[in-house]
């Protein structure tokens, strides 16, 4: 529970976090405060969206016929920066459910299933709408996603609140599939940042610091690069090749798995794709740990912990969840 910030304290806390903010005109005044008589706060925490659209930043400003605006606290484009939206009240979370609130009053983790609509979200959570499409094929890119999680940093720093006081709007309001990215990353990512310890360094009255103490942004480059889960890449390792020609136990993470291997040339282009970790693959990354220096049973061909990290390190494809 706390005081929501004001709109110079929320500028102060997303620059000291290292964002460049652009201030949409008006926002200091624009909240639906006194539309509805119910003034935003206490805050507990924050709400991450995709806006399902593109070019929105005027609508989420503005609002829709049916739903007055603002829409948000803030939004994310694609490319074109952060933005304030708003200050105060609004319209971003809706009827949410009151368990998920109150798990994240007490930064409870893991939240609540949202399976009621039964407290008003818009009372109590900052919001951010991200700029994309969130069909799954938008990417975020990852200087944007890099930006959501230093918006979602300053303010829980600014509230003194861990990464557990971050919720997408999925985790909150049945129905909702907003964001399309895993709110588990995000929150570790958002976690990261806060370990940082950006404001005590920055200067209180800067004379031009040659080199101002910008958090070094920890999500560039491997935070939106695709993941691959290695208990459920064994899995498919050791169930894919008795199984019928073709089986299918972890297609995404074989694929990039597979992806690895062909670009490294362990693995002929042919045999990559098809989602099934069968015994081509199994004897392509028996190479791969041959090469890392693995011997007999160490060169298996089910993935390890380490042998898997070095191969999504070495091609940049992905990074490994354990
Ligand atoms: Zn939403």
């Amino acid at each position: 529970m706390a005081t929501p910030l004001t709109a110079a304290q929320m500028l102060t806390a997303l620059k000291t976090e290292g964002l460049t903010v652009h201030e949409h005109a008006g926002w200091e005044t624009h909240n639906r405060d006194a539309a509805t008589g119910k003034p935003f706060g206490p805050v507990i925490g924050v709400l991450i969206h995709h806006t399902a659209g593109h070019g929105d930043k005027e609508l989420c400003y503005n609002g829709r016929s049916d739903l007055p605006g603002p829409l948000c606290h803030a939004w994310l484009g694609k490319t074109d920066g952060l933005w304030t939206i708003a200050n105060g009240r609004a319209n971003h979370a809706g009827a949410v459910d009151l368990d998920v609130l109150n798990a994240l009053r007490a930064e409870k983790s893991p939240l609540p299933v949202d399976n009621q609509a039964n407290a008003d979200g818009n009372d109590v959570l900052y919001g951010l709408e991200i700029e994309n499409l969130g069909n799954g094929k938008d990417p975020y890119p990852d200087d944007q996603y890099g930006q959501a999680v230093l918006w979602a940093a300053a303010i829980c720093r600014a509230h003194g609140w861990s990464e557990n006081s971050v919720a997408g709007h999925k985790e909150v309001q049945p129905g909702k599939v907003d964001p399309s990215f895993d709110m588990d990353d995000f929150r570790a990512d958002v976690k990261k940042q806060l370990a940082l310890s950006v404001g005590k360094s920055a200067p209180a009255k800067p004379t031009k610091p040659s080199k101002p103490t910008k958090p070094t942004k920890p999500t560039t480059g491997s935070a939106s690069k695709p993941r691959v889960d290695l208990s459920r890449l064994v899995q498919a390792a050791k169930t894919d090749p008795t199984a019928k020609q073709g089986h299918v136990t972890y297609m995404a993470g074989t694929n990039l798995t597979e992806a690895a291997l062909v670009k490294l040339g362990y693995l002929a282009k042919t045999y990559a794709g098809d989602g099934s970790f069968g015994t081509t693959t199994i004897a392509a990354y028996a190479k791969w740990q041959r090469h890392l220096g693995y011997t007999g049973g160490e060169a298996d061909g089910i993935p390890g912990k380490i042998s898997l990290g070095k191969l999504g390190d070495k091609t940049g494809l992905f990074t490994v969840v354990a």
